[in-house]
């Protein structure tokens, strides 16, 4: 408990000191990168200068890169609740994700019956989706298989699983499995914590799992990573099953057959 406030304490810190600092640092590195224009039209690509000229350009235009990233992270999204079928959340997005995983991999979705409904702002769920796949192509450099998958866990099931602070209750589960790299000890143990990358510079940000375990918590859920070196990792997100009330049901029956007074 006391790791998971620190967690949020410094998800909170992160956040301001982003919103703050990032907007500012923006507009700096704007001038930066204007003023290499203005120098690189004063040389040609043969001279010495030209090359280093390049290289000031391309990398305040990579820092510009996770300054924006940084904003996107720290800027306080309106949510928008709503109850949500994860199967349709995931099919939506294959398309996209089969693009973002290039050739080499490939993407297998697997959904169980009658997967019970969550309450969740789409957006965010996608975000989850997107930064899980993204981080399981990048564990797989010569090319492998991510499975998606869900599943309804039932409160006697929730119980029986040893996972650290889980509450018992009804969950719908949603995996999303590589056969990639996996991950040490060390590396785990990290993985949630903002900045926390180990990706050459320039490829990560280290925000990709802090944001993912910040959308989770808000939505009352409980993520973890199953990994062994060499064969791969699991990331298992456990959402809070939605228990519709009688006037949500009521409201879809009346669009279904409209009741007479
Ligand atoms: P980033 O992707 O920018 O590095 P993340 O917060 O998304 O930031 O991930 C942090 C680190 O966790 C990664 O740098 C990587 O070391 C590790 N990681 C995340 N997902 C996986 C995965 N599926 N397989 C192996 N390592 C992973």
């Amino acid at each position: 408990l006391e790791a998971q406030f620190a967690q949020s304490q410094k998800m909170q810190a992160v956040g301001q000191l982003a919103g703050g600092v990032a907007h500012d640092f923006n507009n700096l590195l704007t001038a930066i990168i204007g003023f290499s224009d203005l120098l690189l039209l004063k040389h040609k690509p043969g001279d010495p200068s030209f090359s280093e000229l390049m290289q000031i350009k391309q990398n305040a235009n990579r820092a510009a890169g996770l300054t924006r990233q940084l904003l996107a992270f720290s800027r306080r999204q309106t949510l928008r609740p709503q109850t949500l079928e994860l199967p349709l959340i995931v099919d939506d997005l294959t398309v996209l994700l089969k693009r973002m995983i290039g050739e080499k991999n490939v993407l297998s979705v697997e959904h169980g019956r009658n997967i019970w409904p969550v309450r969740a702002d789409v957006v965010q769920l996608e975000q989850v989706i997107i930064n899980l796949v993204v981080n399981a192509r990048d564990a797989m450099p010569n090319g492998g298989s991510i499975t998606i998958r869900t599943s309804n866990v039932e409160r006697s099931e929730a119980e029986r699983l040893t996972f650290e602070g889980m509450v018992p209750a009804d969950y719908v589960l949603i995996d999303v499995q590589d056969t990639g790299t996996g991950m040490s000890q060390d590396v785990l143990e990290k993985i949630f914590e903002p900045f926390f990358t180990t990706k050459e510079l320039g490829k990560g940000t280290g925000l990709g799992l802090s944001t993912v375990y910040g959308i989770v918590k808000q939505t009352e859920g409980y993520i973890y990573p199953v990994s062994v070196l060499g064969i791969g990792t699991t990331f298992k997100i456990f959402l809070p099953r939605h228990v519709q009330v009688a006037s949500e049901l009521a409201a879809k029956t009346a669009i279904a057959a409209p009741v007479r007074d």
